[in-house]
């Protein structure tokens, strides 16, 4: 693999810098995608953005207005709103496995025994052991993250998204990027088609092992194979935001082909602890008034008491974080 640094793109001519641990970048102006080598990649993918500036504005402040209601979370401001496009790889495959083993089993069998005056019913259990012989057969897409040691707020529930909506993917095309005022920024992948095969490569047989374990006690054997049926590179478009409030930094990602919120931080506040220690502070009211009116023995105020500091507990712990992710 040869090193570039300086890179001119083939397509737009316009001068791209590239890190030498990037295994697929992109031209900053056209998007289009080279392998380290240089060479165009044709399997390049986006799911589509959906979205301006303006809309994820709104979304944020419809997000806030209903999550931060009983908080009184007011005068905040967004300080970062970017478009970004977070790198993944999506490996298509065939996936066969054959596996073989047994499965062990109580069964509850009920019998009769003796004859005339002394014939009676026992049950008894009984010990079952079925061999099982099962195929599995399935069409896949294994998604992974194409950087490593990642922190981009919210990118797991992305690849779960990007998982079931693959299909939705289109061939790349930069013109189609809408964010009026702003522009994606295009983040490159440091994991190699090669690498990215073999990491979803590990994913089936991991998958397909724990399936062949669920179904038995014991497997004797497991044999999958593979027939890659093809490996995408796919951008998918998440607005990361940040917005201040009382002097805090909260994040909030926006996921640009459906205008989802992914991942939302809240801040909570002090009239929000106030409200959940009276909720609280009602909760074992109501439960003691509720005991000593219904208690009639000492069973019911015992189970209205555990399950009083149960909620009570969850809705102290609430009271005590400080900040709630929404997801
Ligand atoms: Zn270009």
């Amino acid at each position: 693999m040869s090193q570039i640094t300086k890179f001119q793109c083939p397509h737009c001519n316009a001068p791209v810098d590239v890190n030498p641990e990037d295994a697929i970048f992109n031209c900053i102006s056209c998007g289009q995608a080279f392998l380290s080598d240089g060479t165009e990649f044709k399997n390049h993918y986006i799911l589509e953005n959906k979205f301006n500036q303006k809309q994820v504005q709104d979304i944020i402040k419809q997000f806030i207005k209903k999550k931060g209601f009983m908080r009184g979370i007011k005068g905040y401001k967004i300080t970062k709103l970017e478009p970004i496009l977070m790198p993944f790889w999506v490996a298509t495959s065939d996936a066969y496995t054959h596996y073989v083993g047994f499965k062990r089993y109580t069964e509850t069998k009920t019998r009769t025994v003796g004859s005339g005056k002394n014939r009676r019913t026992v049950t008894e259990s009984v010990t079952v052991y079925r061999p099982v012989d099962q195929e599995i057969r399935e069409k896949r897409a294994d998604v992974l993250l194409g950087r490593r040691g990642s922190s981009m707020f919210g990118y797991r529930k992305v690849k779960q998204i990007l998982q079931s909506e693959f299909s939705h993917a289109v061939p790349f095309n930069h013109n189609r990027l809408m964010s009026t005022e702003k522009e994606f920024d295009y983040l490159s992948t440091e994991i190699s088609l090669d690498a990215a095969n073999q990491l979803a490569k590990t994913e089936v047989f991991d998958n397909h092992r724990a399936r062949a374990e669920k179904a038995c006690t014991k497997v004797f054997d497991c044999a999958t194979q593979i027939t890659y049926t093809g490996t995408y590179f796919v951008h998918t478009p998440v607005w990361q935001i940040e917005y201040v409030f009382q002097g805090e930094t909260y994040r909030v990602a926006i996921l640009g082909s459906s205008g989802k919120i992914i991942a939302g931080e809240i801040p909570v506040t002090t009239r929000f602890r106030l409200i959940f220690l009276g909720l609280t502070g009602l909760f074992f009211i109501g439960g003691g008034v509720g005991s000593y009116f219904l208690g009639l023995d000492y069973i019911a105020p015992i189970i209205i008491g555990v399950v009083v500091s149960i909620i009570g507990f969850f809705t102290l712990k609430n009271v005590f974080k400080p900040v709630s992710v929404v997801e």
